[in-house]
């Protein structure tokens, strides 16, 4: 059987790397859009200040990416993230350290007793009646309150999704935490519940020596697929029972075909094919967010600490800056620092495609306002993403199901990445794998 998969990605290699485990014989072509394999998963190198240009790494406590580690051999590259660098903050008009325990969410001055007292009275909160969809303010506010919505949902889902929870999806973004209302009526019950089931230690982050494209470039020598790369395919054709794959002077034939591009690429691929589906792929939407990595030769601050992520009633124009030298150590040379900050997203759109002098004027103003930190930073490195992270929006859920219930009547054509079912590393690899599978019919 000859497979294609169309994108090089996270979700693209890993899918790859399935099929080969659970088909050997599978010829398995990778076609990739740019000159390197990995999408959002690269490391930029600037003067030696290793900056990621997405995602830094990922979480140990779901099982997905570590496995996948272990059968590719690449066990020796992991890298732990630094115990220096657990202690998270929220900047909410002044930096304040993320509360972890109870004792600690009491004490906060991030909340008022108010906004507390509405949190504690979220076991007793009645749990929505219907399976409707709703937006993670709708959830949160009907949850735990306004103030705690405003504060922290909203600083993590700027920090996972760059959105905001006005125009996130609860279900869709957020599953785990919509289940455990679902299930037990409340948040705290849920989580009390997990807790007594799965006592264990919490997740860790976790990433590769020398950044993530190291994982990626051991990745693919790890498995024996032909990588064409530098080839945008623009459309794929019915050809008798077998797909024809198209682009620029490239016209090849296969069994099946894995679409593990974003999904405005898989519409364009899709239109002449699956109009219809193309269409609803379109309707995914996607934000905009840029990283402007900060080198510093000599900076005066410990960084002691992970990072910070800004509320959007704080109106800053960082989204959050992430203190990269210290959750991975090997990312400067010796005695150098590393500040990565965010800006744009679903808060501010506007701000994340403007220029690379702009974008790192907003940066370091927004390391001063936050982290009081005047000093120009001596290396720069920009990365803009017109269409970064998928915006789960109200609605997701239910188009996406549609998606794939439409895409049976295309036997051989397969939908995979992190446009659909999650979008962290480890949902990336989870789904890769039920998508293997089902290419290779193991479910
Ligand atoms: C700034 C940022 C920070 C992030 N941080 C984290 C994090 O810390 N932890 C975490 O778990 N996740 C993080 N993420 C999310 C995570 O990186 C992504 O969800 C994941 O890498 C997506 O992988 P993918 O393969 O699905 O898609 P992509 O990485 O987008 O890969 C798709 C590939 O398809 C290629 N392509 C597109 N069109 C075509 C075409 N027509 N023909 C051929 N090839 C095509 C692209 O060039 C690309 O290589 C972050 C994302 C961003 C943007």
């Amino acid at each position: 059987m000859n497979i294609a998969i169309i994108g090089g990605g996270i979700s693209g290699l890993s899918t790859a790397f399935y099929i080969k485990e659970y088909m050997p014989k599978a010829d398995i072509t990778i076609f990739e859009k740019e000159n390197h394999l990995g999408g959002k998963m690269n490391t930029a190198n600037k003067e030696g200040f290793l900056v990621e240009e997405g995602s830094n790494g990922f979480l140990s406590n779901k099982p997905d990416t570590l496995e996948l580690v272990k059968l590719s051999k690449c066990e020796d590259i992991l890298l732990k993230s630094s115990d220096e660098a657990r202690l998270r903050f929220i900047y909410d008009g002044s930096l304040e350290v993320l509360p972890e325990s109870p004792g600690a969410f009491i004490k906060t001055p991030l909340l008022s007793l108010k906004g507390k007292l509405r949190v504690a009275y979220e076991i007793f909160a009645k749990p929505k009646k219907d399976d409707s969809d709703e937006s993670l303010q709708e959830f949160g506010y009907r949850r735990v309150g306004k103030e705690m919505t405003d504060v922290f949902l909203d600083a993590m889902v700027a920090g996972i999704y760059a959105s905001t929870p006005a125009k996130i999806s609860a279900p869709a973004a957020f599953p785990l935490v919509v289940n455990l209302e679902k299930k037990y009526g409340s948040l705290f019950k849920g989580m009390l519940a997990k807790k007594k089931k799965e006592a264990g230690p919490g997740g860790v982050l976790m990433s590769f020596k020398g950044g993530v494209s190291t994982f990626i470039e051991r990745l693919q020598k790890a498995m024996d697929v032909n990588i064409v790369k530098n080839t945008d395919i623009t459309t794929i054709k019915k050809f008798e029972e077998r797909y024809r794959v198209i682009g620029k002077n490239l016209d090849m034939k296969f069994d099946k075909i894995i679409l593990s591009a974003p999904a405005f690429e898989s519409a364009k691929i899709l239109r002449t094919l699956a109009p219809e589906i193309a269409d609803r792929l379109n309707d995914i939407e996607y934000s905009p967010i840029s990283i402007v990595g900060l080198g510093y030769d000599n900076l005066n601050h410990d960084l002691k600490g992970f990072g910070l992520l800004a509320t959007t009633r704080a109106n800053q124009d960082v989204l959050g800056v992430l203190w990269d030298s210290s959750i991975f150590l090997d990312r400067v040379p010796k005695g150098k620092k590393l500040l990565r900050a965010m800006i744009g997203g679903q808060r501010s759109p506007q701000l994340a495609l403007k220029s690379d002098e702009e974008l790192i004027k907003l940066a370091t103003n927004g390391v001063k306002n936050t982290m009081g930190i005047d000093k120009k930073a001596d290396t720069f490195y920009v990365k803009r993403w017109e269409k970064g992270i998928p915006n789960y929006k109200v609605g997701h859920l239910s188009n996406v199901n549609k998606i794939f219930e439409m895409l049976k009547n295309y036997e051989g054509i397969y939908l995979n990445s992190n446009a659909y079912r999650g979008i962290g590393l480890n949902d990336c690899v989870s789904n890769s794998k039920k998508c293997a599978k089902e290419v290779t019919k193991k479910i």
